[in-house]
């Protein structure tokens, strides 16, 4: 076997490890399963085996869950039409690993599990599908199933078996919010068996088969009741309740995996078990071929891991390490960078204006760090040793064997102009020149540059080290030596690259913007600010479309704006964002959170806000009131469908060229919301057909803005998809 591994003792215990090969950690797909489809066939026909216990090899870790790759693969790709000609064989497969963990149970032989790490997803279904479990009383354990909280939903017992092991009060949170439970708390809840010192489990687990032993789970003993009742019972019946409403709140009804564990859970604990696993399975199998789950788990598992590995990284460049690397401009983005890099193991000279400006910089990871120690993340050894990397310095002649700089001084561009000549002065002929520039062209900038083939934008997001994001801006000039440098680079401070071509808004901003003009026009249509504020919550977006913009900054914004205005010249078509911008900022002195004024009054400690007032001053307010599902549905996909036409214009003029750098980027950008997949599959959830047919209604009823592009037009007539 190439994943597990089997030890039979003398008294007949089989030690089954989990192992899986050329991996950190363990995870069941379509292989993993096949070996302990057999394992556990030789279990219950090998009369030799008097007992088992299940184990990890890996260190703090003992199963991830399923391999999302391969549940998408049994779920069948999403065009229309072949949902019914797989669906048989999706079933057939299904049904034949859920009976694995249903044969471990049933083997007639006492299964324990020994849990020295994490057990999430499958990995918490098949310890549950064990008659015992011991778990390590130390930090490793967690146990969690994420399934629901993600879009997707246990399909191997999970939702029938917890609530037959803790109740349906204390099973509902762990399926639906995907909330962990340590060791103790597991324990507390009757999830786990037994908590012991770590490395002691199997010692424990082996005295458990030997002197109790007993083979047969609760739920397959005469007379089992679910522990606090059934779904009728008062408690429960109030537990369903309360569950749906916090989904309700938290997801605002888009997430469809939520309804369906929740009927899983309703209808499951009301029949014997294995029914109840039918039950499960039907939804399961439902959920997971549906355009939503499917669009999330590509994005969100697939996607987002290939992208993250450097999917797009040109070929044939040997992979760069960086040692020394020089961030200049110690402001706030600076800082961050500059703490990244230390904390990926990289000596980074910090530059600024002056030495206290410099210190200052460093003085945000001293901070940042400091905070991990408190909380016990981190001891003040490991936090000094890459503090001792940052060197807060005026002097460019410390960049002297620097790989990369990274610039993050003023947006101007004589200012950057300058520091890029002062750096290239010591720098080597391999040396990556880069610029975190928000707004101006990378093409402009490398012309200040010796070596414009080694300039390229590297687009970070702020807060830096909490922001997983960077874009990397190619200019007319930047090699293919210097695009594959920068993903190492981006590799190895463990953030996620999209690249993008050089141009205005690059590819996030400009998908971004789409969420703070649509507000502006309904704001001057007349609907009320609350109204719009609560939809944009309802999209499942982060922040409302009222308060992002006074987060960000609303004379920025009209400064953009007015930059965009000059530079496009007769090209610039207004909207209804210079109206309202010009009245907020010009008008009113209304500049955003920071002066305590913007679409919101903020309180002098800036912790409440109101609505401001004088919004009204806009447009006649017409829609006010409470609003039925169809107002809400329209101006929800207002909102939605202006980044998704953005998005989609971005893959058309090529500022973006893979659909799931165009959803991994918005995604983790600027949390474009997880149910969708990103604005690209939120396109093809709807149907690229017809999303162009709604597209061209809201067109007719709200503006041009909506009308989609020739790309769209003619994938939407020959039938085809982004992916
Ligand atoms: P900031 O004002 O906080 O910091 C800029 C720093 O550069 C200051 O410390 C300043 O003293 C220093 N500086 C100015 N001129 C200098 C010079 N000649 N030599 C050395 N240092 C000099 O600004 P920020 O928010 O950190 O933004 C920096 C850059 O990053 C800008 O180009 C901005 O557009 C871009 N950016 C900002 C964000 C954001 O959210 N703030 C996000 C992405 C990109």
């Amino acid at each position: 076997m190439k994943h597990w591994r089997i030890e039979l003792d003398e008294n007949g215990i089989a030690l089954i490890t989990f192992d899986m090969a050329d991996s950190k950690v363990n995870t069941l797909g379509l292989e993993t399963l096949d070996e302990l489809r057999a394992i556990v066939g030789r279990v219950r026909s090998d009369d030799a085996i008097k007992g088992v216990i299940i184990a990890s090899a890996k260190p703090d870790h003992f199963c991830a869950g399923g391999d999302v790759g391969d549940i998408r693969q049994f779920a069948g790709p999403a065009e229309p039409g072949r949902e019914a000609e797989t669906l048989a064989a999706d079933l057939e497969r299904m049904t034949r690993d859920m009976q694995i963990f249903r044969g471990l149970e049933t083997s007639g032989k006492p299964v324990a599990c020994a849990i020295e790490g994490a057990a999430l997803g499958g990995g918490a279904e098949l310890i549950m599908s064990c008659h015992y479990r011991v778990a390590a009383d130390g930090k490793a354990v967690t146990i969690a199933l994420p399934e629901g909280s993600l879009g997707i939903m246990p399909g191997g017992g999970g939702t029938q078996r917890l609530p037959r092991l803790v109740g349906i009060r204390d099973a509902l949170p762990m399926l639906l919010q995907g909330v962990n439970k340590s060791a103790a708390e597991a324990r507390e809840i009757g999830l786990v068996d037994e908590v012991v010192p770590e490395g002691d489990t199997i010692e424990h687990a082996r005295r458990w088969i030997r002197e109790t032993g007993d083979p047969v789970q609760p739920w397959d003993k005469k007379g089992f009741k679910t522990p606090g009742g059934g779904p009728y019972v008062q408690a429960n019946s109030e537990a369903l309740t309360v569950a749906a409403a916090i989904s309700r709140k938290a997801h605002f009804g888009n997430l469809r995996a939520q309804e369906s564990i929740l009927s899983a859970v309703y209808e499951g604990t009301q029949v014997p078990f294995d029914v109840a696993l039918g039950i499960e399975m039907r939804l399961f199998v439902q959920l997971v071929r549906t355009p939503q789950a499917l669009a999330i788990m590509r994005t969100q598992f697939l996607s987002m891991r290939e992208i993250k590995s450097g999917a797009n990284r040109p070929d044939g460049f040997s992979k760069r390490t960086y040692r020394k690397a020089g961030v200049l401009g110690a402001g706030l983005m600076g800082a961050g960078i500059a703490l990244v890099q230390a904390q990926a193991g990289i000596v980074t000279i910090l530059i600024d204006r002056t030495q206290e400006a410099a210190e200052k910089g460093k003085a945000y990871a001293v901070k940042s760090l400091g905070k991990s120690v408190q909380r016990g993340r981190m001891t003040q050894d490991a936090a000094d040793e890459i503090l001792s990397r940052i060197v807060p310095t005026t002097d460019y002649a410390l960049l002297e064997g620097a790989e990369i700089v990274v610039e993050a001084v003023f947006e101007d561009r004589d200012v950057k102009a300058e520091v890029t000549r002062l750096a290239e002065a010591h720098l080597g002929p391999d040396a990556i020149m880069a610029s975190n520039t928000s707004t101006l062209p990378i093409t402009g900038l490398a012309s200040a540059s010796v070596r414009p083939v080694n300039f390229i934008g590297l687009h970070f997001f702020s807060p830096v080290e909490r922001m997983d994001l960077v874009e990397i801006i190619r200019g007319e000039a930047t090699s293919d030596a210097t695009l594959a440098a920068a993903f190492d680079y981006i590799a190895m401070i463990r953030k996620t690259p999209i690249v993008v071509q050089d141009s205005r808004g690059f590819y996030t901003s400009r998908t971004i913007t789409r969420y703070l003009d649509e507000p502006c026009e309904m704001l001057v249509e007349g609907i009320s600010p609350a109204i719009i504020e609560n939809v944009g919550q309802m999209t499942g977006m982060p922040v409302g479309p009222l308060s992002l913009p006074d987060a960000i900054g609303l004379e920025l914004g009209l400064h953009v704006l007015k930059q965009t205005r000059r530079d496009l010249g007769d090209a610039y078509q207004p909207s209804a964002t210079d109206k309202v911008l010009e009245m907020m900022v010009d008008k009113h002195g209304r500049l955003g959170r920071r002066n305590g004024k913007g679409f919101y009054d903020y309180s002098a400690d800036g912790k409440d806000k109101t609505l401001w007032p004088g919004l009204s001053e806009l447009a006649q307010l017409t829609l006010t009131d409470a609003f039925d599902d169809k107002v809400k549905d329209d101006l929800k996909k207002r909102l939605l469908y202006r980044m998704s036409l953005e998005a989609a214009k971005c893959m058309e003029e090529g500022v973006i060229s893979d659909p799931r750098e165009a959803d991994v980027g918005a995604t983790l950008g600027f949390g474009f919301p997880k149910w969708t997949g990103g604005p690209i599959s939120l396109i093809e959830q709807v149907g690229v057909a017809k999303f162009v047919e709604e597209c061209d209604d809201l067109a007719e009823r709200y503006g041009e803005r909506f009308r989609p592009g020739e790309m769209l037009r003619s994938m939407a007539q020959n039938n085809t998809t982004f992916y």
